[in-house]
């Protein structure tokens, strides 16, 4: 599995390309922002963007999405429950003071018990509500690795004060689905260091005190 994983955007917001070694295919998730960059990524390693998917439709994650499809041909996809949020983009773009990137159309919806795949690559869907109502992660089982969006991080959790977010959900999110997964599972979260399901479990303070 080729991984590389960056900040873009001002505010930082890990962008992942994900590649199949044998096929050179790809998925570029949440190119929030520096498509150039992600672009200059996806033709070092010689790969074929086949999937744009976006963890949750916050425009650090989303922004860059269509200029990327336009320079790969490749889907969107997102979480149905988020799309009332990627009408917001304009709002959005206010809260942060930067330039709306227009609006962004969607291919696909994804949610639990979807598959998203690039040639041998394949990742599970987990519809994981909380930060915002259409939250997802992607769980690559074969790498054991987990792409969190801004549903976990180290040592800390989503925010739940905006729009569609929501404390309770997010805690069912995380002790249903994530804290399931194996402890040695690595977390990739969309923003900041890297981490994993057992350090989270041992030393989150969001999770160990609820
Ligand atoms: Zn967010």
């Amino acid at each position: 599995m080729i991984h590389e994983i960056f900040p873009v955007g001002g505010l930082q917001c890990n962008c992942s390309v994900v590649g199949d070694e044998q096929s050179r295919e790809a998925i570029v998730i949440d190119p929030g922002d520096e498509i150039d960059q992600i672009l200059a990524v996806v033709t070092q390693h010689g790969l074929t963007v086949k999937q744009i998917v976006i963890t949750h439709a916050h425009i650090d994650h989303v922004g860059g999405a269509m200029k990327l499809k336009q320079a790969t041909g490749a889907p969107i996809l997102l979480n149905q429950n988020d799309y009332a949020l990627l009408k917001m983009l304009d709002v959005q773009a206010g809260w942060i003071g930067m330039q709306s990137p227009g609006s962004v159309t969607i291919d696909g919806s994804v949610g639990t018990g979807d598959k998203v795949s690039a040639g041998n690559l394949v990742a599970d869907v987990l519809h994981t509500p909380g930060h915002t109502e259409g939250s997802i992660c992607l769980y690559f089982e074969a790498d054991k690795k987990l792409i969190a969006g801004d549903t976990l991080f180290a040592g800390s959790i989503g925010r739940t004060d905006l729009p569609g977010g929501s404390y309770k959900k997010i805690m069912e999110s995380l002790h249903g689905p994530v804290l399931a997964l194996p402890d040695e599972t690595i977390v990739v979260p969309g923003h900041g260091p890297l981490t994993t399901i057992a350090e989270e479990r041992e030393s989150n303070p969001f999770l160990v005190t609820s």
